[in-house]
């Protein structure tokens, strides 16, 4: 989900390369340098598509993934906010798995203990349909405000905990802040946003430092991604990409003392909590590890090989006269697709979210059915696009009868 404005998301061409050769949108200091290149990919993977050509005519971008000399930060040097839409047609919950729901109660259950967070103020900034949100209100009965374009308020009608809960279906803004939090929490945002920097600042300007707010940040963990050559998890939407270091040094540079990392989800999310600061690091306090910058430098050729064994799989399965269904119809399964550049064999995609049921996959569009129509399609291979719910995935298909071979991304 997206947070700020357009103007403030704005990318800027002084902020980026093309106007001062190269500059970093994070430090602001260090040159950076391209490594990994994807085309024509669909920029909006969380869009529902209503007709088979609507979304294989869908808007497209390019990715071109730059890292920082001077603090390790990686972003998309052609992303353009102008693609992307963040509307009430985004559908990016992960409610519908009970594996994400456990994960997500004992995330809010841990964030309210340890900061006793009880009768207090609660913000999220890109609380998507306010899931979270709700947890966080109700764990403690703490009073939640919610931004986010793509909020759907009348979603949370008749949910536990909702009447503790307003959500604002607009892009965040400091006028927002009219109560000071005791917690604001910002959940796999960060990732969205390409002015990272001035996106903080503008945060930490209107946080009292005398409150000692506590901020949580959720994005996902490029350590993981570029360690285990995840490609499919650099998508369009997803223009900067954070380790545990650069996001420190990140917020330590933007007037925040880190207090607390973790690796969470199968290491999938890298989570940081902050207080605000009287003071401010230097721009460039620590360099990228020689470890980080080996993993950049040999990523693409990885890359090139680990899709290179994707690809043999699936034209050995369509060889075999065998139907293939990919499970999760998100944006790695987008991505997924799109890097492949084998569309046309994959059949159809399954997702458990209904909402997502009877729309069509942006930019190579396979139809999404619902999990009870997988025995009619009688598929041979189900590839998994997010292997923490291989065990959901295996009972799934077990509880309609489908046996067939079934392999995790
Ligand atoms: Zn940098």
């Amino acid at each position: 989900m997206n947070v700020v404005d357009r103007d403030l998301a704005g990318r800027g061409e002084e902020a980026w390369g093309q106007g001062v050769a190269g500059l970093c949108p994070s430090c602001g200091t260090g040159r950076t340098e391209p490594f990994y290149q994807v085309d024509d990919v669909p920029t909006n993977s969380c869009i529902l598509f209503r007709t088979r050509a609507e979304a294989i005519g869908c808007i497209r971008g390019s990715i071109l993934l730059h890292h920082c000399r001077g603090c390790g930060f990686v972003f998309n040097s052609r992303f353009e906010q102008a693609l992307t839409e963040y509307s009430d047609r985004y559908e990016e919950t992960q409610g519908f798995s009970p594996t994400f729901n456990r994960f997500h109660h004992q995330l809010a259950q841990e964030i309210v203990q340890r900061h006793g967070l009880y009768d207090r103020d609660v913000m999220e900034i890109g609380c998507g349909k306010g899931e979270f949100l709700v947890l966080l209100s109700q764990l403690g009965r703490n009073r939640g405000i919610g931004v986010d374009p793509s909020a759907i308020p009348e979603r949370l009608a008749g949910v536990a905990g909702a009447e503790l809960v307003t959500l604002i279906p607009e892009y965040f803004e400091p006028r927002h802040c009219t109560v000071q939090p005791d917690l604001l929490c910002c959940k796999m945002t960060l990732e969205h946003i390409p002015q990272t920097a001035r996106f903080l600042e503008t945060i930490r300007a209107g946080l009292d430092a005398e409150r000692r707010a506590t901020i949580f940040f959720q994005v996902p963990d490029a350590g993981r991604i570029l360690r285990a050559c995840a490609y499919e998890d650099i998508y369009y939407e997803h223009c900067s990409y954070f380790t545990e270091a650069s996001l420190s040094r990140l917020f330590r540079h933007c007037g925040f003392d880190v207090i607390r990392t973790t690796v969470e989800y199968d290491g999938q999310y890298l989570t940081l909590e902050a207080v605000p600061s009287a003071r401010r690091a230097e721009r460039a306090d620590k360099h990228p590890s020689d470890e980080w910058t080996g993993l950049v430098r040999t990523f693409a050729e990885r890359a090139r090989l680990a899709k290179e064994h994707w690809r043999s799989i699936v034209r050995q399965t369509r060889s075999d006269g065998r139907r293939i269904l990919l499970w999760g119809s998100g944006s790695k399964a987008v991505s997924f697709l799109t890097s492949l550049g084998l569309a046309d064999a994959i059949d159809a995609v399954t997702d458990i979210n209904p909402n997502r049921h009877d729309h069509f996959m942006p930019g190579t569009g396979q139809p999404i059915i619902s999990p009870a129509r997988i025995a009619e399609l009688d598929p041979g291979l189900v590839i998994v696009m997010n292997g923490i719910y291989e065990d959901e995935i295996r009972r799934d298909l077990a509880g309609i009868g489908v046996s067939c071979d079934v392999r995790c991304l």
